[in-house]
């Protein structure tokens, strides 16, 4: 069931009960962690603090992080450390192809942090990252991408190296960008989407949002219909949780059953996946929702 007004606010430290998950088998997360140690690489997995980090571990899927654990912006919900950036590795790009070849991986998520400071905003380290997945295996490659600020052409670059799927995430509605992303524009994020749509139609584009950032279901829904009318193909929603005292309060919990009807009002909209529920991240069993897409297509 949809709310039409704002739900009441939620600021105790204690989860709901839908968040309460059996702990994986000891040791289970192990390979990922030493080969990621070994090869001296980021994952948004840690950096963001993900709360599906035991699952997705233990099945031996993570979200690779490119560019340094460094941030150029200072969103309010993420505790990637924000910092002067690291220095561009690179040989980085070879070292995410390893991983996901050792790792067994079909289908690899590769993101990055903020990298305001760089002439191309890291596009070009994107570009280098596909091309090494391309000649490491047959990957599915889904790219998480920044908004590349003030130089929408690193979304053309990043396009054209020719990813399954082109992810950038909204994450939130317009009227709380200036609190949760106050460096972002949504106008700008919608509009690097249906710019990579238009340049390159059969690539699946992918947006997210977080609820519980003090947002309605109205202004979700709003938000929704916009992407789709970008012609964006997968969406996913998944819960805020507040990743330290410095991040911004969770505002409210929506039961499993609300994101199924949000879930549902997204399908009834045309979008080809939707993926929505408390523990839903963007790349939250990626592969799975991008099986369960092509297979529509
Ligand atoms: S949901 Fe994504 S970011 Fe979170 S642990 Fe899984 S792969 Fe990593």
């Amino acid at each position: 069931m949809l709310r039409a007004a704002q739900p009441p606010r939620a600021r105790s430290r204690s989860l709901p009960d839908w968040f309460k998950r059996p702990l994986p088998r000891g040791g289970a997360t192990r390979p990922v962690r030493a080969l990621v140690d070994e090869l001296g690489l980021h994952t948004v997995c840690e950096s963001a603090k993900c709360p599906n980090l035991n699952e997705c571990w233990s099945r031996r899927t993570a979200t690779f992080m490119v560019l340094g654990n460094h941030c150029t912006r200072r969103c309010m919900f993420c505790s990637v450390p924000k910092a002067k950036p690291d220095p561009v590795e690179a040989d980085e790009p070879q070292r995410v192809a390893e991983a996901a070849r050792r790792l067994g991986l079909r289908h690899v998520v590769v993101t990055s942090v903020d990298r305001d400071d760089l002439p191309d905003r890291g596009a070009g380290h994107f570009v280098r990252v596909i091309e090494e997945l391309r000649a490491a295996g047959d990957f599915v490659v889904e790219v998480l991408t920044p908004d590349f600020k003030g130089r929408p052409e690193g979304a053309d670059e990043v396009a054209d190296a020719g990813p399954d799927i082109f992810n950038h995430n909204v994450e939130t509605v317009p009227r709380l960008y200036r609190r949760v992303r106050p460096a972002a524009s949504f106008e700008g994020s919608l509009a690097l989407l249906q710019r990579v749509k238009c340049r390159r139609p059969k690539i699946l584009t992918k947006s997210g949002l977080m609820v519980g950032l003090g947002e309605t279901d109205d202004e979700i829904l709003d938000v929704l219909r916009r992407l789709r009318e970008a012609g964006v193909d997968m969406v996913t929603l998944g819960q805020y949780l507040r990743p330290s005292d410095r991040e911004l309060p969770v505002e409210r919990y929506p039961a499993p059953a609300e994101f199924d009807a949000l879930a549902a009002r997204a399908r009834a909209m045309g979008f080809l996946g939707v993926y929505a529920g408390p523990f839903v991240r963007s790349s939250y069993n990626a592969a799975e929702v991008y099986e369960h897409v092509a297979a529509r297509r």
